[in-house]
């Protein structure tokens, strides 16, 4: 390519324009289904083209079809931060384009992975027998898990034989936990139907313990097989958190694998005060925390903890001819803890993060959002016409527009329609016992107080306008 030099500098730079003036654009662009299709060519060119055309159209007409997850005001699902030293460690691995699937093919990507992900093991409290590697997503560390599960409940000999004379396997998890965890279900071949559904109950909407015992004495006398738990640590809904402990004191009586998913809250385990909402996470077979939401490691940034890597390897490692890498039988190869076989160097953006930032830095962030949804859940409380649906876990609440008469499930999904096309906020719903509630959670890496209460504003404004 001509002129590399120029268009790599221009696009580092107008990477740093272009998180200055995202206060300015709105969160969610205003387009409708087909309008950016509508713009690109329908079939690829046969010469090539300047890079001054190609750079152009990308401004117009990609960058306003972008959904900004870097907004400060982006309080949907939860924050995916790419933090700015998460952004410049990108720039560098992608300069080097590296296959990070073997220590050999890239010996420092491999031993760098290994030390950052005990430096997190060492930020969350958790005991040295924790190993781990970083994963794509939280649903494929999910998957590994579940597989894992599976494989030891068979004696490791579901790879080998399928399932079709296998025991009826079961998995218990809450209401409350995430759709990766029924889709790890679907792919391991357990099936659906054996996800079996723990009541919640109290306000952390946690797994009730007694009636997971009650769930698990019934499969048994029913001859099924129980192979594992899957806890929440904060799910998505509205931040359930399950009693880790007494889940992993039924997983060993009844000798489950108890897999913790806490793929965002996890992150704010770098505060020891919150610490003790997972308590008896050190006792689980693994930990799923994706340094890619709240921390600022920007995706795919999915660290996985496991208690035996071997579990994880005999369920996982396939060792073709053209993957050993001869003479070498110490060094550990990643690709063999997980489902792909090639793998990005994910390990230089979370290095840099940690650096960057320092803990200190990173609880001070994760304290302050806390304590701003906090603020601005006490406001809505008090506005005329709200109310709070659920209390704020970590930095995530919920809460309902209830005028008198209306049919509240088409008035709150109304609202949230109405704040998302007006661009200055972006808010996503959920539904809480079986109602329509709005989420509002606080985790952009650069949001600041005037931001969240900004938010109180743009609520109170156009609810009283529908
Ligand atoms: C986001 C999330 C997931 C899925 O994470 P991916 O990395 O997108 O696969 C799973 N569980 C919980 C609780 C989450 O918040």
């Amino acid at each position: 390519m001509q002129d590399f030099r120029k268009w790599a500098v221009k696009a580092a730079e107008w990477g740093v324009d272009y998180r200055a003036r995202l206060r300015e654009m709105p969160v969610r662009p205003p387009v409708q289904p087909g309008e950016i299709a509508a713009k690109i060519a329908p079939s690829p060119p046969e010469h090539a083209e300047t890079f001054e055309q190609v750079f152009a159209d990308f401004e117009r007409d990609i960058v306003p079809g972008m959904t900004h997850w870097q907004h400060p005001r982006f309080f949907a699902y939860f924050p995916s931060n790419s933090a700015p030293a998460s952004l410049i460690a990108e720039h560098l691995v992608n300069a080097i384009g590296a296959v990070c699937m073997l220590w050999q093919t890239s010996p420092a990507a491999t031993e760098l992975e290994t030390r950052a992900v005990d430096w997190l093991r060492q930020a969350f409290g958790l005991p040295e027998v924790f190993q781990g590697c970083i994963q794509d997503t939280a649903s494929t560390a999910t998957l590994a898990a579940v597989l894992v599960m599976r494989e030891r409940a068979l004696n490791y000999e579901g790879n080998a034989k399928g399932l079709f004379d296998a025991p009826r396997l079961r998995v218990y998890c809450s209401a409350e936990a995430h759709s990766s965890i029924d889709r790890a279900i679907w792919f391991s071949g357990i099936g659906q139907d054996n996800l079996v559904r723990i009541p919640i109950k109290g306000p952390l909407r946690g797994a009730d313990p007694e009636a997971l015992r009650q769930l698990i004495h019934a499969d048994l006398a029913a001859g099924y097989l129980p192979a594992g738990i899957i806890a929440n640590v904060g799910a998505t809904g509205v931040g359930a958190t399950d009693p880790v402990a007494e889940l992993a004191a039924i997983a060993k009586q009844f000798d489950l694998y108890l897999h913790v998913d806490a793929a965002w809250a996890g992150a704010a385990m770098i505060c020891p005060e919150l610490r003790h909402l997972w308590a008896g996470a050190e006792h689980a077979d693994s930990i799923v925390v994706n340094a890619h939401k709240w921390l600022g490691a920007q995706t795919h940034c999915s660290v996985h903890f496991v208690r035996d890597p071997a579990s994880l390897t005999r369920t996982l490692a396939a060792k073709p001819d053209y993957l050993h890498t001869l003479g070498l039988s110490e060094v550990v190869n990643y690709s063999e803890w997980g489902v792909p076989l090639g793998r990005q160097f994910r390990a230089l953006k979370l290095w840099f993060v940690l650096r960057a930032y320092g803990l200190e830095g990173l609880r001070a962030m994760i304290r302050n959002h806390i304590a701003w949804s906090r603020q601005l859940c006490e406001r809505l409380r008090t506005a005329p016409g709200f109310e709070i649906v659920t209390e704020p876990a970590y930095s995530l609440f919920s809460f309902r527009y209830a005028k008198p008469h209306a049919d509240l499930d088409q008035l709150n999904l109304a609202l949230v329609e109405a704040i998302n096309a007006d661009g200055r906020i972006y808010l996503t719903q959920t539904r809480v016992d079986g109602a329509v509630a709005i989420r509002f959670q606080v985790g952009q890496f650069e949001c600041t107080e005037d931001d969240v209460m900004s938010a109180y504003d743009v609520i109170t404004e156009i609810a009283a306008r529908l």
